[in-house]
């Protein structure tokens, strides 16, 4: 149980992947898995596609971790577009392939949603799939934070009463979004303990090998952009070796200096990059 590794006193590391988008490419993602299973994560997350129709794809693949490489699998759940029989569904697929873990979210609202199909949906917040899945399966939950807040609320402030109810919901323990700048990690850390949210929390990393990689994550997570991570960019993103290496520099910065502020643990966005995970750990151990 991934919540007892915490009150063992150690830093949790974890990673996350995401699932392959064609069948043929699942003998690739588990060579993958294999070789992120060697550096001994203490779990794997798994996410899940917008809406849930890609879900066996998320079972699958976190039932691999759970099952063949006996690592705790968590596997990321979604309910925007989901009813109480959709998420029954997925709960049967997990339960059948042995997997307790989960990361409840509600999810972006899809593209094709319409207002009164987003205002009227059956779960209207993570908080709602925490109580629901707590009450109806053993399953073993955990929420996202949002260092920078989460881009649909007003302030810090509204964001971590939020998230208080999903602690309260029945979540075990938190990941936040991945962030750049450790202090506004440690601002919010501050801010959540004073609002009330006691549960460990797992600090976001997402280590940026090339200059197109850090537009794309910017636009899809909305995390600030440090004028050092900047600077790096500007100075090596027309060179792919040198920009790799400085990336991965600047995550191993980050991760020592959380490990040395004694962060409950580190999550590692992997981007299925096995290599780029390597070369951290063995720089953070
Ligand atoms: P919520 O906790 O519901 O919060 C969403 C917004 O609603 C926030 O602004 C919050 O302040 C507000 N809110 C919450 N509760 C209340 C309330 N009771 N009353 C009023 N307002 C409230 N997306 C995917 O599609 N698949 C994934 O696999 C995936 N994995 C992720 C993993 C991590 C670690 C993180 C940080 C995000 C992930 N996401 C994923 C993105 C996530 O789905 C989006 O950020 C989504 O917009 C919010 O999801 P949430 O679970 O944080 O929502």
């Amino acid at each position: 149980m991934i919540k007892e590794l915490f009150s063992e006193n150690k830093q949790l590391l974890s990673f996350e992947v995401f699932p392959p988008k064609k069948e043929e490419e699942f003998a690739n993602a588990f060579l993958v898995l294999d070789s992120l299973a060697g550096l001994q994560p203490d779990f794997i997350s798994v996410t899940y596609g917008a809406g849930g129709s890609k879900s066996k794809k998320t079972v699958e693949i976190a039932s691999y971790i759970q099952n063949n490489l006996k690592i705790n699998a968590l596997a990321h759940m979604t309910c925007v577009g989901s009813g109480k029989e959709d998420i029954d569904a997925v709960t049967a697929q997990l339960k059948e392939a042995n997997v307790n873990h989960v990361l409840a979210l509600r999810g972006d609202r899809p593209s094709y949603m319409s207002d009164e199909q987003f205002n009227s949906r059956h779960f209207p917040h993570a908080s709602d799939l925490t109580g629901y899945l707590n009450s109806s399966t053993d399953f073993h939950i955990a929420g996202a934070c949002y260092p920078e807040k989460h881009y649909e609320a007003k302030d810090l402030d509204r964001d971590l009463l939020h998230l208080k109810k999903k602690c309260d919901a029945g979540a075990e323990f938190l990941i936040t979004q991945l962030f750049f700048d450790n202090q506004v990690y440690y601002e919010f850390l501050d801010k959540a303990r004073s609002t009330g949210i006691s549960l460990p929390i797992c600090a976001g990393i997402m280590p940026i090998t090339s200059a197109k990689q850090l537009g794309t994550t910017v636009s899809l997570s909305g995390s600030s952009v440090p004028k050092k991570l900047a600077d790096l960019i500007a100075t090596y993103g027309d060179d792919p070796a040198e920009m790799r290496k400085a990336g991965i520099d600047y995550a191993i910065e980050q991760i020592l200096d959380l490990k040395a502020h004694h962060v409950d643990g580190i999550h590692i966005y992997t981007m299925n990059k096995p290599k780029v995970a390597r070369e951290i750990v063995s720089a953070i151990k």
